[in-house]
């Protein structure tokens, strides 16, 4: 296992270099996140041990157990909680990530504030959009981002740096990462978080600056 996972981490990296590169950007302007979810802790640890330091997960209790432990003996280890988060999940998510990508809506926001001040704990934010305004999906209606972003900011004193996005999984996507991109640039925020296994060139040539890579390095999930 570790073996495949030190070889398509390898694999990744320079595609991503490659997709800098053709994009006309510096090879380091992108972060890989590799998401780990429903994978063991020693996948995490094949990882750790190939240099990967950035990890990504969907769900705080499953991220809570592999992580934690890691910490220590790891101290450039970065988690990102990538995935749908309940306003009961909050504090627990503030507790264990460096990083919280699922951003949505207002109860959040101020589950997320109060946990903040409790745990005197900032993790970095991202506001997911739900760029395909598709009913089943999480993120905010890119029409109402920049009324949600200025609240965060003003009202809630919330360290958003940044946007998500998770395209439709039909049709183009490339679209969908240049109007996230373009609401970042409006709103001066410079993190753009976007592109998965099958699409993170396309979104590495409009602007990501995090890719959301699980299944190219960790293999099929069950
Ligand atoms: C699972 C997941 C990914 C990784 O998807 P792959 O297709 O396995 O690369 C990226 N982002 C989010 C939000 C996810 O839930």
């Amino acid at each position: 296992m570790s073996d495949a996972i030190e070889l398509n981490l390898a694999r990744i990296r320079e595609r991503i270099a490659e997709a800098c590169l053709r994009a006309n950007r510096p090879p380091d302007a992108v972060t890989l996140v590799a998401v780990s979810k429903t994978h063991p802790a020693e996948a995490v640890a094949a990882a750790l041990a190939a240099g990967q330091a950035v990890f990504g997960e969907n769900r705080v209790q499953e991220a809570a157990a592999k992580f934690p432990p890691l910490r220590a003996p790891h101290p450039a280890l970065r988690l990102h909680i990538i995935g749908a988060l309940q306003t009961n999940k909050a504090r627990d998510a503030v507790r264990v990530a460096d990083v919280i990508e699922s951003l949505d809506r207002d109860r959040l926001a101020i589950a997320l504030r109060d946990a903040m001040l409790k745990e005197g704990r900032r993790p970095g934010l991202l506001v997911q959009v739900n760029v395909g305004e598709e009913p089943q999906k999480a993120g905010i209606a890119p029409g109402t981002a920049g009324d949600f972003l200025r609240a965060c900011r003003e009202e809630w004193d919330l360290p958003v740096e940044g946007l998500m996005c998770i395209p439709p999984a039909e049709g183009d996507p490339r679209p969908h990462f240049a109007a996230l991109a373009n609401l970042a640039a409006r709103h001066g925020l410079g993190t753009l978080s976007m592109g998965m296994s099958a699409d993170f060139e396309a979104a590495i040539a409009e602007g990501a600056t995090h890719v959301r890579v699980g299944s190219a390095i960790f293999g099929h999930r069950a």
